[in-house]
């Protein structure tokens, strides 16, 4: 039997409540009715655990030209430069829009005794450029927007909802490229109802959650990614994901990130056996940049078939440690490893998807009415690797960007389509969840083996083979039995699983984030080129783009 479920009507639907989706939904709620989904509570996603802070161009020394510089410079070569200034020339503004709202970033008396923004430096910035509250800058920011969306009439918000799919007027009737809304599961009551809307913005984090070591939350399963590739859009450069070299590694310390000022103030890289092994892959040993840090962790760690290596302070006085890494002694401690006194445990961690859904200065995706905001899109602000601090800021600048072509055109009607209510006729409930939980696990362990750090054209191949098995027995698997939360976010690992590996076979070279034995060095001839996928029916299934014909604003992609 189909079972029948309510259609919601927002003016606006927000799928995700990070810094880009609630910035989004309070930008539009003066005028629209928005609803917000979250699929577990509202701060659950990376935002509510950045601790660095957010870039901006603030002090006078300091340069838009300057901070896009230095962003150009750390995304070797394949950063829209148009896309990295929009974003800096707005930097400012969404500091202050934050501050507007009640964020209190953490001030310093002037020389005239005024207070102003204490800002710091992080590894790639050429300037102090970072605001920040404390060492919790994505809580202040996040709760505060937390607050904010709560207390407005005009935003409806539900969280444990999950976005299982989007709809489209192609996928209904073969014709068209305009979103109308999502199927979206009630996860207490296991119910699925379509939200009927003329926008919809993904807004659903990154994919991180793909790989056995993260630092990020459960949320980063690329649902958005996967969402979009199925309703038609392109997704470009999935081969650039960002490695933190040190995550602590225990069973029960999901995402815990120990910082890099550790390693600044001494910190040695030991391996079980306790030696030094840093010095033998740069003559920076420990302060090599990060990446050259996580790629040399991950060779030894491959090499001696080692579960993790070692981080030692404990050579500096306790009271240093403990003044200077209250939050590290603190968790560490949690743990059982007293940091003033023995070598913390760590990992390399999976921190960020560069790569996303293609979307243009409005935000627009390849779908008339539907934007994506955030992480879930590439954006072309990042390149190759992504310049630490830029992202919260990307978050802010391209919920505004959206908002305002949102609002630009608000009254457009989506098309007269009656959608079908979600049909469980055919399926029952799983009595095999043990499918559901093998699969988790061993697609997260053969991407991390074979699709981490370094990578060779045989161990993406070997990966590529075993993600093709897993989708066949997934999509089976979805197509007999009632969806669950899991099964959703497996099947949307999958998929980006599947982007990830074919980006990084289509790239034969080393560049930025992708490092590959087979082609050790950068090729100049792929300077500025980037990897676009194009779903399948498309004309072409990849094609590669070149910066600077990522769609114009106010050009497509979008119909609107
Ligand atoms: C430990 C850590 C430290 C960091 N530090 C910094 C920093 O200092 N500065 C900086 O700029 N960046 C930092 N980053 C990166 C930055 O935090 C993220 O890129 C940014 O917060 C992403 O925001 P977002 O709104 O796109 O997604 P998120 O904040 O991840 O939010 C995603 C939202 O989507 C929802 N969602 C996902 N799928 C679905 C679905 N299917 N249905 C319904 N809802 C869904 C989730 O529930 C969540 O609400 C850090 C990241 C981590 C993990």
């Amino acid at each position: 039997m189909t079972r029948q479920s309510p259609t919601r009507h927002p003016q606006a639907l927000i799928i995700g409540s990070g810094a880009a989706g609630l910035s989004l939904a309070i930008h539009l709620a003066g005028h629209l009715r928005v609803a917000v989904v979250s699929k577990g509570p509202l701060q659950e996603g990376s935002t509510y655990y950045a601790q660095g802070g957010i870039s901006a161009v603030l002090d006078e020394r300091d340069s838009i030209e300057s901070h896009v510089a230095d962003t150009l410079n750390a995304g070797a070569g394949l950063c829209d430069e148009r896309v990295v200034r929009f974003t800096v020339e707005r930097s400012r503004q969404s500091i202050r829009w934050l501050q507007s709202l009640g964020v209190a970033f953490t001030e310093v008396p002037d020389p005239q005794g005024e207070h102003v923004l204490h800002l710091t430096r992080e590894g790639g910035h050429s300037h102090r450029r970072v605001a920040h509250a404390a060492d919790a800058t994505g809580r202040a920011i996040e709760s505060v927007l937390i607050e904010r969306v709560r207390r407005h009439p005009n935003i409806d918000i539900l969280e444990d909802h999950i976005a299982i799919d989007l709809v489209t007027t192609h996928r209904l009737t073969g014709e068209g490229n305009r979103c109308l809304g999502a199927y979206i599961q009630n996860r207490s009551t296991g119910r699925i109802e379509f939200f009927e809307a003329p926008r919809v913005a993904l807004a659903t984090g990154g994919a991180n959650k793909v790989y056995l070591y993260t630092s990020n939350p459960d949320t980063s399963s690329g649902d958005g990614i996967a969402m979009a590739w199925r309703a038609g859009c392109r997704v470009a450069n999935m081969e650039f994901i960002q490695f933190h070299p040190t995550c602590l590694y225990h069973p029960q310390a999901k995402s815990f990130l120990i910082t890099e000022a550790i390693r600044g103030e001494g910190g040695r890289l030991l391996l079980p056996d306790g030696s030094e092994f840093m010095h033998r892959f740069d003559p920076r040993g420990v302060l090599a940049p990060r990446d050259i840090v996580a790629r040399a962790i991950d060779h030894e760690m491959k090499r001696l078939g080692a579960d993790c290596v070692y981080l030692d302070i404990s050579h500096r006085p306790a009271e240093f440690i403990r003044s200077h890494f209250p939050t590290v002694y603190e968790r560490c401690l949690h743990f059982g490893y007293d940091i003033t006194r023995q070598p913390i445990p760590v990992v390399p961690a999976a921190h960020y998807t560069c790569g996303g859904v293609v979307t243009n200065l409005h935000a627009q995706t390849d779908i008339g009415g539907l934007y994506a905001v955030g992480e879930v899109a590439f954006t072309g602000l990042h390149g190759a690797n992504r310049m630490a601090i830029n992202s919260l800021l990307e978050c802010l600048v391209f919920a505004r960007a959206a908002a305002e072509h949102i609002l630009a055109g608000r009254g457009d009607a989506a098309p007269g389509v009656t959608v079908p209510p979600w049909d469980e006729s055919q399926v029952t409930d799983s009595d095999e969840e043990v499918v559901v939980s093998h699969n988790w696990d061993e697609l997260r362990r053969f991407m991390w083996d074979y699709v981490g750090i370094v990578r060779t054209s045989k161990r993406l191949q070997r990966a590529k083979r075993r993600v093709d098995l897993l989708i066949g027995e997934i999509d089976e698997y979805y197509s007999h039995f009632r969806v669950t939360g899991d099964l959703i976010e497996l099947r949307n690992l999958a998929t980006v699983a599947d982007l990830i590996i074919r980006s990084a076979l289509a790239r034969k070279e080393s560049r930025g984030l992708h490092y590959t034995l087979d082609y050790p060095k950068a090729d100049p001839r792929l300077d500025h080129v980037n990897t676009v996928l194009r779903p399948p029916g498309s004309r072409e299934a990849f094609a590669p783009l070149r910066i600077g014909i990522t769609p114009d604003a106010g050009g497509t992609p979008g119909s609107s």
